[in-house]
């Protein structure tokens, strides 16, 4: 996957790593919900959701699409977040997940850090355009527990 294309991506959140928000949860410079985290992935909320418990899994290592990644990273990275989308579907009682991954500006990708949305849907949302949710620091904290919870538990 890595470099096998001249193709390139656009992106306007193009930056050093040094300035990129993903990177600064990662190494702790900015405060996050975190739900789970390893030698090589993290995840944690997504501080403006589409539902409660819409998460993001994330490398630790920076890229900016999937395109900087290699095969094994790609596996890993979704290895996680299918682990980290029964928790969230466990813990906040959904019927069903999206996963979304954009990659590039046309795409909408906003952050310049590879990332994989896991985003719990209920019954109720089907066919429904899903805005964004605005939830107090309480209920926040609340989910990442509920989750973290989840994970635990997983066979
Ligand atoms: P994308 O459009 O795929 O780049 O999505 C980026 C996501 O990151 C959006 O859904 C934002 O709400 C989310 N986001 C941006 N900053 C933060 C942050 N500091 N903590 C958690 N999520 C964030
Ligand atoms: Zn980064």
């Amino acid at each position: 996957m890595k470099s096998s294309t001249n193709a390139t991506i656009r992106n306007s959140a193009s930056g050093p790593p040094q300035y990129c928000v993903f990177c600064k949860i990662v190494d702790g410079r900015l405060p996050s919900y975190v739900v789970y985290q390893d030698e090589s992935h993290i995840a944690f909320l997504d501080i403006n959701p589409f539902s409660k418990g819409h998460t993001l899994v994330c490398p630790k290592r920076h890229g900016e699409t999937m395109w900087d990644m290699d095969e094994a990273e790609i596996g890993g990275l979704f290895r996680v977040a299918a682990k980290v989308s029964r928790a969230v579907v466990t813990g906040v009682h959904a019927d069903g997940f999206r996963f979304i991954q954009n990659n590039g500006e046309a795409a909408n990708q906003v952050v310049a850090h590879v990332h994989v949305h896991v985003i719990p849907v209920m019954f109720e949302d089907k066919g429904r355009f899903m805005g964004r949710k605005s939830l107090s620091n309480e209920e926040m904290m609340e989910t990442a527990q509920i989750i973290r919870a989840a994970l635990a538990n997983l066979v």
